[in-house]
């Protein structure tokens, strides 16, 4: 019997020598010294044996599995200490490795020519007037002078949601709220940004939404020079200093008289070029004074106060402003266009 022990201790230490990994190390625990294991297997042999043999053979029992479970608890000490550096070596930070670089965005092009724009006019001392994108008729044409048999309603074919509310299509109605909510008090000074519907075909100069700004002046005294100095100064700050206006007679329901505005062409210098079809002169704008119509509808007395209004499309200053062909370019969202203006 002692012989069978020791035989299994050279096997068991033979076995465990060769051990690559905790699992292995378990099953071989298991193998020897489990409640199943061979050397339980062994000592229940020991019953059969006299009482003088018992004690000795015990003993040599004991220090087998003392033997193997030295061997054990060694063995896993490493495994402990492979896995524990092993971590520390996965879990590294490498501090000095390049951080993934995310793409900087950058204000649309629309947007960034409407905040200058509003920028030119707050400096002017105006504040900013904002209404609602779905109108009623009255706000967005009898108001302005344009009842229901008017001609000119045909030149803005209209998104009407019901006979009487229509998406709007100008931001001239805010003009009237302005009005309104003053409630005939002076000075009325706003600029009036926002979007605005027609029943446009899409194509390089039109689309069926777009973006207007309108400006606003009611006062006693407003006179067309008052007009005219405003527009050359925004003009000149939108444009460069050296740009000129010129006004040329035109007609709006909504203004008596009205004009339209240009300005010259920044490329070529008022020179002519393929930009202002060699005219020198590009057109941005159009403007008049106040109806006496419209005062009256806002709230006012045409004999005690006097106003002037314009109104202009921002994508039509952004084509001219960077030199664009095709305001479609400005809806598509083609990153490649757009990033051109990170930094601008
Ligand atoms: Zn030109």
């Amino acid at each position: 019997m002692k012989e069978r022990l020791e035989a299994l201790r050279t096997e068991a230490l033979k076995e465990l020598e060769d051990v690559q990994n905790p699992q292995q190390l378990n099953d071989l625990r298991v193998k020897y010294l489990g409640k199943k294991g061979a050397l339980t297997e062994i000592l229940r042999g020991m019953g059969g044996l006299s009482a003088e043999e018992r004690p000795v053979i015990g003993q040599v029992g004991n220090e087998v599995r003392a033997a193997i479970e030295t061997v054990i608890e060694e063995k896993q000490a490493v495994f402990l200490q492979a896995e524990t550096e092993g971590r520390l070596r996965a879990e590294t930070i490498d501090v000095s490795l390049p951080g993934k670089q995310l793409p900087a965005g950058a204000v649309h092009p629309l947007n960034k020519v409407a905040q200058e724009i509003e920028d030119v006019f707050i400096g002017m001392g105006y504040t900013i007037a904002e209404g609602p994108e779905v109108e009623t008729d009255f706000y967005n044409f009898e108001a302005l002078n344009l009842p229901k048999d008017h001609p000119a309603r045909d030149m803005q074919d209209s998104f009407y949601i019901t006979d009487e509310i229509l998406m709007r299509t100008h931001t001239s109605p805010v003009q009237i709220r302005t009005m309104k909510a003053m409630n005939g008090q002076t000075p009325v000074k706003v600029i009036c940004p926002g979007k605005v519907y027609r029943r446009d075909d899409d194509d390089a100069t039109h689309s069926f939404q777009f973006n207007q700004i309108e400006g606003l002046v009611i006062g006693p005294d407003i006179r067309m020079s008052d007009l005219k100095g405003t527009l050359l100064q925004f003009a000149q700050e939108m444009f460069g200093k050296q740009t000129q206006i010129r006004l040329r007679p035109s007609f709006f329901p909504f203004t008596e008289p009205s004009a339209e505005v240009d300005v010259t062409c920044a490329q070529c210098g008022g020179h002519g070029c393929r930009m202002c079809k060699q005219t020198g002169w590009l057109e941005i704008l159009g403007c008049g004074m106040v109806h006496p119509r419209v005062l009256e509808m806002g709230g006012y007395d045409p004999n005690e106060v006097s106003g002037f209004a314009f109104g202009m499309g921002v994508e039509r200053i952004a084509l001219l402003k960077y030199e664009i062909d095709d305001i479609r370019h400005f809806y598509t969202n083609d990153l490649r266009f757009l990033s051109q203006f990170v930094r601008m």
